[in-house]
């Protein structure tokens, strides 16, 4: 469900497997993508492994951004530039442990960089304050290296924390969890 009407709203889908049945979650998500109405294309936030093996298919089923972790792709470069020769916009995302400065090589790829505030398939959890450094930081490579890059929080984001992520320099929020229709998406 989208919040607000404003040009940076997203509908924020969560893919994900159980680490070991990389199949299950995706057909059902990406079905739902298919059907979903959105006049926007969704944002397709890959938690699984070999993301690289289902580009295709994301985009083919309407993914407009499709975001890859960092800690799954080996060959995120390649992957990346996979997904823009698909015609979707390329993000990458960074669980809590994975410092920003490892994407210094591969930002000017990224049209997002999300960052995971919460720690990815645990339900209920808080906000990790350490984000919003991290999230300072992104801004100041994001602004010296010139790049159109995004940043996006993802995890435990609420009214308490929202205005603080936007005044450090984020440009997307994620609310809600990770189940499909519960994605309330807030962009300034
Ligand atoms: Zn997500």
């Amino acid at each position: 469900e989208l919040m607000n009407g404003s040009e940076g709203d997203w509908l924020h889908i969560d893919i994900m497997d159980a680490r070991s049945v990389p199949h299950i979650s995706y057909g059902r998500d990406i079905t739902r993508a298919i059907y979903s109405g959105s006049e926007k294309p969704p944002h397709l936030h890959l938690r699984i492994v070999e993301p690289e093996r289902y580009l295709a298919a994301c985009r083919n089923a309407g993914g407009g951004l499709i975001t890859l972790h960092y800690e799954a792709c080996p060959h995120l470069h390649r992957s990346l530039q996979t997904i823009r020769e698909l015609g979707a916009k390329a993000g990458v995302a960074l669980n809590p442990h994975t410092p920003v400065e490892l994407l210094e090589d591969i930002l000017e790829m990224a049209d997002l960089v999300l960052l995971m505030s919460v720690n990815p398939g645990f339900g209920g959890q808080k906000f990790i304050y350490r984000t919003i450094p991290k999230l300072q930081r992104l801004r100041e490579m994001i602004d010296s290296q010139n790049t159109d890059t995004l940043i996006e929080i993802d995890g435990g984001v609420g009214r308490q924390n929202a205005e603080a992520l936007l005044r450090a320099g984020a440009d997307v929020l994620v609310a809600g969890s990770s189940v499909f229709g519960a994605a309330d998406p807030v962009a300034e």
